[in-house]
Order: C-alpha cells, then sequence, then structure tokens
C-alpha cells in the first residue's frame, strides 16, 4: 500500500475522539467524497533516531503490513494510509460497537453457551492470523471490540497490531512486550516466542470472562510476574461454581508452561466445550454462565485503572504542548518532539525491549 502525502483533513473531515493509545489518538472521521465513516488512528513518529518519543516509523510501517495480510471478518480492516513528517495516520473500519468486556457487563446474565459465541469469532480470527504465522502479542479485553453492539449476533473485531510480529520461516524472535496479566512465562523469561504466546492470553482471558478473576494478578505487577512463572493458579470454588468442568478443561489446556503443549487455535476450536460432540455437553454449556457479580466488579476496575492511565497521558501530552510551544513560541499540529523525564506507572511501560535474534 502507497502512503499518502496529502493532509488527510483534505479528504477526510477529522471528527470525535474514540479512543487514546500510548502515541496518539483513534478519530472518528467522514470520507469527504463519499460520507463514508471511518476511524483515523493518529500516530505520532520519532524525528530522529535518538528521539524517545514516538513510533519510529519502521513499527508503524510493520502494523500497516500485518492488517494488510490479514482481510478476516474478526480482524479490523485498513483502508488507507497517510503520513507527513512526525504523524502518520491509519485509516481504518470504524468499529462502533465498543469493548467486548463492557457489552457482556452491561447484562445481568450471561451463559458459556453465549461468551463462547465471542470467543469462538475471537479464535477464527486469531487462528487465520496464525495461519498466516502471524502473532499479536497484546490479547486482551481492551483489544476486543464489537462491530455493532445492537446487532442480533455482535462480530468480534481484533484491534491494535502495534506489537503483532510475523515469523519468517525457522527465525526465533523474543520480546519482553505485552501486559503483565496476560503474558505467558516465555515473555519473561526471555525465551522465544511463537504463535502459542497469543494462545496463554486466550486462557488467561477466557478465565477472566468466566469468573471476574484474573488467574495470575497479584498487588504488584512484580508478583504478578512471579505467579505466573510458578504457574499459581487455580479455579477457586466459590468463584467458578457456576463454571462447567469442559470450561475449566479448556482454560488448563491453554494455561500451559510449555508453549508446545498448548492447545492451537484450531484444537481450541475442535474443543469439546467450543464444538460439543453430546447433548450433555451442550445442555451443560447452557445451564452454565458468567459469575456477572465478579465480572462486573473486575470490569469498573479495569476502567478505573483505564481512565487513570488517560489522565495520566492526557497530562503528559498538555505538558509537552506547552513545553514546546513555549520553546518555539507558538503551538503546532504535527510535531511533538520534547523528551519527557517523568516517570511512567508500571502499567504504561508497555511496549519495552522488543529485539528479534
Ligand atoms: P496502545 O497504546 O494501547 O497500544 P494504540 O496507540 O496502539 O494503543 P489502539 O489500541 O489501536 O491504539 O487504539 C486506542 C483506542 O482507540 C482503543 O482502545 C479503542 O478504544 C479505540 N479504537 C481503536 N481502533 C478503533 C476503531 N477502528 N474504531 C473505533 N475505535 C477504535
Amino acid at each position: 500500500m502507497a502512503f499518502k502525502h496529502e493532509n488527510v483533513a483534505d479528504l477526510y473531515d477529522i471528527g470525535v475522539v474514540l479512543g487514546s493509545g500510548h502515541f496518539g489518538q483513534v478519530r472518528q472521521v467522514t470520507e469527504r467524497s463519499t460520507g463514508a465513516q471511518w476511524a483515523g488512528k493518529f500516530i505520532k513518529t520519532r524525528k530522529s533516531a535518538g528521539s524517545r518519543l514516538g513510533v519510529e516509523r519502521s513499527a508503524v510501517e510493520r502494523e500497516v503490513e500485518l492488517l494488510q495480510a490479514l482481510t478476516h471478518p474478526s480482524i479490523m480492516a485498513l483502508k488507507d494510509v497517510f503520513e507527513c513528517r512526525a504523524e502518520m495516520v491509519l485509516i481504518v473500519e470504524l468499529i462502533s460497537g465498543g469493548e467486548l468486556f463492557d457489552f457482556i457487563a452491561a447484562k445481568d446474565n450471561v451463559t458459556e453457551s453465549e461468551a463462547i459465541a465471542f470467543l469462538k469469532q475471537i479464535l477464527e480470527g486469531v487462528g487465520f492470523m496464525h495461519s498466516k504465522h502471524i502473532a499479536h502479542f497484546d490479547l486482551k479485553p481492551e483489544n476486543i471490540m464489537l462491530s455493532d453492539k445492537d446487532a442480533a449476533n455482535p462480530t468480534i473485531k481484533l484491534i491494535d497490531f502495534g506489537l503483532a510480529h510475523q515469523f519468517k520461516q525457522g527465525e526465533e524472535y523474543k520480546s519482553m512486550c505485552g501486559t503483565p496479566q496476560y503474558i505467558p512465562p516465555e515473555v519473561i523469561n526471555y525465551s522465544p516466542l511463537s504463535t502459542a504466546t497469543d494462545m496463554w492470553s486466550i486462557g488467561v482471558i477466557t478465565y477472566i470472562l468466566l469468573s471476574g478473576l484474573s488467574p495470575f494478578q497479584d498487588n504488584t505487577d512484580e508478583e504478578t510476574l512471579k505467579n505466573i512463572i510458578a504457574m499459581k493458579f487455580e479455579f477457586p470454588e466459590h468463584v467458578f461454581s457456576m463454571t462447567s468442568e469442559s470450561a475449566k478443561d479448556f482454560i488448563k489446556k491453554l494455561l500451559v508452561k510449555d508453549p508446545i503443549e498448548r492447545m492451537t487455535a484450531e484444537e481450541c476450536l475442535i474443543h469439546q466445550w467450543i464444538k460439543p460432540m453430546t447433548r450433555k455437553d451442550m445442555a451443560n454449556r447452557n445451564r452454565s454462565s458468567i459469575n456477572m457479580k465478579n465480572f462486573k466488579k473486575f470490569n469498573a476496575k479495569r476502567k478505573w485503572k483505564m481512565s487513570y492511565n488517560m489522565v495520566w497521558m492526557c497530562n503528559r501530552f498538555m505538558r509537552l504542548q506547552l513545553l514546546s510551544s513555549a520553546a518555539k513560541g507558538e503551538l503546532r499540529d504535527c510535531e511533538s518532539d520534547s523528551e519527557d523525564t517523568e516517570s511512567k506507572p508500571a502499567s504504561l511501560m508497555r511496549r519495552r525491549l522488543s529485539s528479534s535474534s
């Protein structure tokens, strides 16, 4: 895909902010020529190799390349890319249904069968990605959205391919990226990664979805990481009393230390919990349900943490704008490259130390 050098605002009407990431904002945009609605992901890019602010252009190029290879109903589609000196804009499919976890938390009761309908779509999207030797490496509730929450069967859309990687034949890839709660032992041990890394995250997401508990989360990130290495997780009866045995079996086959022993997305799709072979299995799924009371609590806490991070990021952004306008005597739109020495909360130290060997 050729990157366009025109001013994005000449072709699109830039609308409201839909969300924010570490390096920019996602806004609703309207294509002037057709009136069609899209989302624009505005990413600040680094002006120089020595700069710590913004994303390297090559990283955005990689995200674009991967998105282009991933045309699937469960994966956010890419339409166009614009670039100027200090910013790149990805025009992508507008996903208006919000996050899957928020959709579920708004309900009174959700059976395992209903949860499985969503999980199946996630597995199909991830399976497709893995068939192209692409791993997402940042699967978590914030990156699982719904195209339209008012549809009879809302469609899952996986977003944020900023940490994704396409494996070349025989390549050994290591990375320390990810979000503590969702990363497997091989990330913490700085061992070679594979598409199996995503499958662990799906195990964690399923565990949370059914119970409202995060299997390894502790008071600090350090303790969480220790729990992961020690494989310290269980299914407390008071929380999992509404959960079927097949569901627990499904999770146990994903939260496996050795990546080779973990179920693949394809294997998940034929696991008896996802694809029941008997009437008894089917009935169990309909009888079992999500622990809604706990799930709502988990989701509220998650949203609170996200808004805390958002306020922190806004403050930082404002400070940078003020610093740069003070230095230049004006506020400029498409450039921000001041260095920031303020310390970050641990949850924001997400994109760190990534290497390939
Ligand atoms: P992070 O720093 O978390 O990696 P990022 O800069 O890579 O974020 P995204 O995660 O892709 O950005 O998007 C940030 C937020 O914008 C999302 O959490 C979501 O709320 C919203 N968003 C992203 N893409 C879309 C879309 N296509 N349609 C609607 N909203 C979106």
